[in-house]
């Protein structure tokens, strides 16, 4: 739905295609003041799926607020990937685990396409993971939430993953000042990612050989130009079967990789 049909099939408490087929919709007194405070939030910049308080990710339904990043499109593709791969690797109870969850949708929605999958997922905010927890009752899934700093809470407990999936900050310093206006409604702390946009992908790729399981995937999200400095990032740490996936508009977006046998146990 574009954004005019989104803001009113939740004013008028209809479907899409009641917008256009069923005459007798009206805006009474309530309805139409709704919608103007809607408009001037809008007008203010502020993202239409903040104002609504939802959105869709993978056809479910999410909770979204300021306490954390709202699910982009591209980050379906991520979630596509990752189910894929394990299939292709036939991993039937995979053990997951989604770094800097936000809202939870990636976690989320991964519990309810892998139904034998058991799912962990951190973020360093607290008030991320209250919402991502209410995004999991809210579609029904159990997914084990961790506040950590990347693996801090993770650190000699022995648990290894079948597969590691993060969609970190990636927005470089200089990059930050150029966005859209809707962007600073959003978290800062879920968009900034030092000096080059790369200081998640360092922290994480140095350290993921001790939390995968032999030939344990890897598998990130990237923002625009950083797939191959990633993908260096990788090969540096012993990695291997190193692939990428473009988004819908042809951009490198995805980053995968295989831990080498040898690396870290
Ligand atoms: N894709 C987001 C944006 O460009 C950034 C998400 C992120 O930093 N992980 O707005």
């Amino acid at each position: 739905m574009n954004e005019a049909e989104l803001v009113l099939t939740h004013v008028l408490n209809c479907d899409r295609l009641s917008l256009y087929l069923n005459k007798d919709l009206k805006l009474n007194g309530d309805k139409s003041a709704l919608l103007s405070s809607i408009l001037k939030r809008r007008m203010l910049g502020e993202p239409v799926q903040y104002i609504l308080g939802e959105t869709e990710f993978m056809g479910f339904k999410f909770r979204v607020d300021n306490r954390a990043l709202i699910p982009r499109p591209e980050t379906e593709i991520l979630v596509e990937m990752a189910i894929e791969k394990l299939r292709q690797d036939g991993i039937v109870w995979p053990k997951i685990l989604d770094l800097g969850t936000g809202s939870g949708c990636i976690a989320v929605a991964l519990a309810k396409n892998l139904k034998s999958a058991d799912v962990w997922a951190s973020d360093v905010s607290d008030a991320a993971l209250q919402l991502a927890q209410e995004n999991a009752d809210l579609n029904k899934v159990e997914v084990k939430f961790l506040r950590s700093d990347i693996f801090s809470a993770l650190e000699l407990k022995g648990e290894k993953f079948d597969l590691i999936i993060s969609n970190p900050p990636y927005i470089s310093d200089r990059d930050f000042g150029s966005l859209a206006k809707e962007i600073f409604f959003e978290p800062q702390v879920a968009l900034k990612a030092g000096k080059d946009g790369l200081d998640f992908y360092r922290r994480i790729i140095s350290q993921a050989g001790s939390y995968l399981r032999g030939e344990g995937l890897l598998i990130f999200e990237v923002g625009l130009g950083q797939a191959d400095l990633v993908k260096g990032l990788l090969e540096r740490e012993g990695f291997n079967h190193l692939s990428s996936a473009r988004d819908y508009s042809s951009i490198e977006r995805i980053v995968m990789a295989k831990k080498g046998l040898l690396k870290n146990g």
